[in-house]
């Protein structure tokens, strides 16, 4: 069965968005994910048709009614996890990326105003997902991140499998430097090595590369990286 995305969003009109184009959109029309973006002003019950209201205890902006929401949440089939798009979330990485494309898809809850009313994110059990350490005015670009990433690993998307292996965070490394031809461009050549044609010594060379780059840009990870080979 294919993946299944259960968007719930204010704003249903903005999917597929991104995702109707390139390598998702093919994905799409050939049927390797699906989605439903549901609108959860149409679970609000009063003639205003109302999905906020304002903070309990005072402060700056509106907050998304647990009442109106809950409703969307069981009025809507889904599969797999409840994910709610929020900057205090877990930091989405490329694990959870691919545990959620192992799946057989998600509900994914996009945010508007302030937020959620925490009541709810507690009883229907939403796990929070973070896109990073910056302020969306919605969480629909969010989830539109988070798809992206999901879908090209489903499988057959992408078309060769076996590209995956070398890429950034794969086996926790960001990847190393991209060439192709002219050999020779504004004066600037491509690594020797690379045109040498010599694969064990272009491994070897990529494999440095990448070293190097993730001790040099992201000491983070390469902490990791180095703790996990010992
Ligand atoms: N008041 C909140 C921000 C609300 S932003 C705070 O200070 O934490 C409105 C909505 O945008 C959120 O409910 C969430 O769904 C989405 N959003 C904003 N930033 C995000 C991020 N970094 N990752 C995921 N979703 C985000």
């Amino acid at each position: 069965m294919a993946f299944h995305a259960s968007i719930l969003t204010l704003f249903p009109e903005m999917f597929p968005g991104t995702l109707a184009h390139s390598l998702a959109g093919k994905a799409l029309r050939d049927g390797k994910w699906g989605y439903e973006a549901v609108d959860i002003r149409s679970f609000a019950t009063d003639k205003h048709r109302t999905v906020d209201d304002h903070p309990a205890g005072g402060g700056a902006g509106m907050v998304l009614k647990p009442d109106v929401l809950a409703k969307a949440i069981d009025g809507t089939a889904h599969k797999g996890p409840r994910l709610l798009m929020s900057p205090r979330g877990r930091p989405l990485d490329q694990a959870l990326v691919r545990e959620l494309a192992a799946g057989e898809g998600c509900m994914i809850i996009c945010g508007r105003f302030e937020g959620i009313d925490q009541r709810v994110i507690e009883a229907r059990g939403l796990q929070e997902v973070s896109i990073g350490d910056y302020v969306l005015s919605g969480g629909e670009p969010a989830a539109l991140v988070l798809l992206d990433a999901v879908i090209r690993l489903l499988p057959g998307v992408m078309g060769h499998d076996q590209s995956h292996a070398e890429e950034s965070f794969e086996d926790g490394l960001l990847e190393h430097p991209h060439y192709t031809k002219p050999n020779v461009w504004e004066g600037l050549e491509i690594p020797t090595i690379l045109q040498s044609g010599d694969h064990k010594a272009i491994a070897r060379w990529k494999a440095a590369q990448r070293e190097e780059l993730t001790r040099a840009r992201r000491p983070d990870l390469y902490d990791r990286f180095t703790k996990r080979k010992g």
